[in-house]
């Protein structure tokens, strides 16, 4: 194996590990309708108020 093949590989391997890593938050997001306004939000949290809504 050359010097450059090892490298190429050693970073196409990190790339994929970050790409691992930021894959799960992405998932726990979901879409959430709001019960005060109607308003369609997407939130990773439990609840079923839209951002403006549950300010108040
Ligand atoms: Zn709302």
């Amino acid at each position: 194996m050359s010097k450059e093949e090892k490298d190429s590989c050693a970073c196409t391997q990190k790339l994929l590990d970050a790409l691992r890593a930021a894959k799960p938050k992405r998932d726990m997001l979901k879409k959430v309708t709001c019960q005060k306004c109607g308003k369609v939000f997407w939130t990773n949290m439990d609840d079923n108020l839209c951002f403006d809504c549950g300010k108040n």
